[in-house]
C-alpha cells in the first residue's frame, strides 16, 4: 500500500506530512511528487486515448493508485468542527448514535460496491488529512462533541436512530460550544468542563436566537454527566479503511493515546477502527483503554480486490482480542448468490475456527446485505461497474419510503434469519447485529435494537 503518486498541498511540512512522504518514498522510491492544489485538475495520469465509456471506471481505477494530502478544513455544517459530525442514519434504519472522525478520505483497495464512491463521487483520490494530530485540535472537539451529544440524550433520549433534524440540533449545539469554550481544552471530565465554563455557556444560550436550543437552556441546571451509561463511537473508518494506511502515518497511536485516558472512557467515547486490512502493527504494541474497538470486515472477494485474504484479517483480529480489544466482525455486505446462507455459513465457519468466540470482548458479528443509495447506483456504479450494476439491477429494488436499492425483504429476512440460527447454534452467546436494516426486519428477523 504505497502510493505511485502522491499529490501534496503547498506549504505542508507537518511531522505528519514528513513522515507520509519520507515513508512512501521508503516503500517506492519510484513515487511522482506533485503539487496539489484543493479544486484544481486531477494529479492522476489517465492514458489519453481512454474510451468515453470507460473514461470513470479508469478515473477510479487510477485514483486508487494516488494519494492526496492536505490539511481537513471547517465544516460550518458541523459547528465549525474539522475532523468531526455527527453520522446520520434516518427513517426507520436502525443506527447508535455516533460521530464519524474523519483522519482520511476514501482508500485504496477496490471493492466496486464500497458506498463512499456516493459521497466522494468526485473526489475519488484518497486523501490523507496532515493536519489531525496537531496539538490539542483533535482532542478539543472530541470534548465539544462529548457534550453536544450528552446534552442531546439528555434532553430527548435516544431513539433507534439520530435523523436528520437531531443531527443538525447536535451540530447547531457543537457551533454554540465551539465559540464558547476555550480555544484550549485539557483532557478533564467533560462535568468539570462544563461547570468550569457554565456561565458563559448560560450567556451564549441567553443570546442565541436558535429557537431548537431554548429546550437545553430550561434544562442547563438539571444535566449531570458524572455518571454517565451512554457510550458514543468515533468511528475513524466511515468514510476510508480505518488502518490502511496506518504504516504510513501512525493515526492509531495517535488516537488510541488521545481515547485511552479515563475522563475520555468515563465521559462514554469509544474509539471505532473499521477495516478490511490487517494492519494491526501499531495496535499490537499500543496499551489501550478498553474503550478502543476494532471491527474487521470478513467477505469473500466477490467484486472486491486489494485487501489481504480474510482468514489473515480474522487471524489479526484475534490477536487483538487477546491483548484486551473489544473486536465486531463485519459480514457486510453480503451478496445475493444461489444459496447464500452456506456461501456466508462458511465465513462464519471460518469465524469460529479463527476466532476465541468465548472472549468477551468479542463485541458481536454483524451481518449485512448489499444495497446502494440511489444516486450512487445510477451515477456512479452504472458507469464504473457493468457486472455489479447488471446484478443490482436484476436482484434489487427501491421501495417508498427507503432511501436505498436492496434487495427483496422477505429474501434478506429469510437469509439473514438462516444465519442468526447458525451463529446461535455454533457460537452460542455472540451477539448478532443486522447492519444498516429497519426496525422492523430486526423485528422478524428475531433481534432487538434496544
Ligand atoms: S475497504 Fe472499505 S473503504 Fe475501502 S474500498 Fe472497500 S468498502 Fe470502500
Amino acid at each position: 500500500m504505497f502510493p505511485e503518486i502522491i499529490g501534496i498541498e503547498a506549504g505542508q511540512n507537518s511531522e505528519l506530512a514528513t513522515r507520509i512522504v519520507d515513508r512512501v518514498k521508503a516503500g517506492n522510491p519510484e513515487v511522482a511528487i506533485k503539487p496539489y492544489k484543493f479544486g484544481s485538475p486531477t494529479i492522476l495520469d489517465i492514458p489519453t486515448g481512454t474510451p468515453k465509456k470507460s473514461k470513470d471506471h479508469a478515473r477510479w481505477e487510477n485514483a486508487k493508485k494516488a494519494l492526496i494530502l492536505r490539511k481537513k478544513l471547517e465544516r460550518p455544517e458541523s459547528g465549525g468542527l474539522r475532523f468531526l459530525h455527527v453520522f446520520v442514519s434516518v427513517n426507520n434504519v436502525v443506527e447508535s448514535y455516533q460521530f464519524t472522525l474523519s483522519i482520511e478520505n476514501e482508500c485504496p483497495y477496490s471493492c466496486q460496491f464500497c458506498y463512499i464512491q456516493g459521497s466522494l463521487a468526485e473526489k475519488p483520490i484518497p486523501t490523507i488529512f496532515i493536519n489531525v494530530q496537531d496539538k490539542g485540535v483533535l482532542l478539543r472537539e472530541v470534548k465539544i462533541a462529548l457534550l453536544a451529544m450528552h446534552m442531546h440524550t439528555q434532553t430527548h433520549g435516544i431513539e433507534h436512530n439520530i435523523g436528520w433534524q437531531q443531527q443538525s440540533w447536535v451540530h447547531k449545539l457543537i457551533g454554540l460550544l465551539n465559540k464558547t469554550l476555550p480555544a484550549e481544552i485539557k483532557d478533564i471530565p467533560i462535568q468539570q468542563m462544563f461547570d468550569d465554563n457554565k456561565v458563559d455557556i448560560t450567556k451564549a444560550l441567553s443570546a442565541s436566537k436558535l429557537d431548537i436550543l431554548k429546550p437545553v437552556e430550561e434544562k442547563l441546571d438539571d444535566f449531570d454527566f458524572s455518571n454517565l451509561t451512554d457510550k458514543f463511537k468515533f468511528n475513524c473508518g466511515e468514510i476510508n479503511d480505518a488502518l490502511v494506511y496506518d504504516h504510513l502515518t501512525d493515526n492509531s497511536k495517535f488516537l488510541v493515546e488521545l481515547f485511552s485516558s479515563s475522563a475520555m472512557k468515563d465521559d462514554g467515547a469509544v474509539l471505532l477502527f473499521r477495516t478490511k486490512s490487517a494492519n494491526f502493527k501499531n495496535l499490537k504494541k499500543m496499551t489501550h483503554g478498553e474503550n478502543v474497538r476494532v471491527s474487521s470486515t470478513v467477505l469473500p472477494k466477490t467484486f472486491v480486490t486489494g485487501p489481504p485474504d480474510y482468514i489473515e484479517r480474522i487471524k489479526g483480529a484475534n490477536e487483538l482480542l487477546a491483548l484486551g480489544y473489544q473486536i465486531s466482525l463485519n459480514v457486510d455486505p453480503m451478496i445475493l448468490t444461489a444459496d447464500t446462507v452456506s456461501t456466508y455459513k462458511k465465513i462464519i465457519d471460518d469465524i469460529k475456527t479463527h476466532i476465541d468466540f468465548k472472549s468477551p470482548n468479542l463485541h458481536h458479528i454483524i451481518i449485512g446485505m448489499l444495497r446502494f443509495g440511489s444516486k450512487n447506483l445510477d451515477n456512479n456504479i452504472r458507469k464504473r461497474h457493468v457486472g455489479l450494476y447488471g446484478h443490482a439491477k436484476r436482484n434489487m429494488t427501491k421501495v417508498k419510503g427507503d432511501e436505498k436499492y436492496r434487495y427483496d425483504r422477505d429474501k434478506r429476512v429469510e437469509i439473514y434469519k438462516g444465519l442468526l440460527g447458525y451463529i446461535n447454534s455454533e457460537m452460542p452467546g455472540v451477539e448478532v447485529e443486522l447492519s444498516t436494516e429497519p426496525v422492523d426486519v430486526w423485528r422478524d428477523v428475531g433481534l432487538s435494537w434496544e
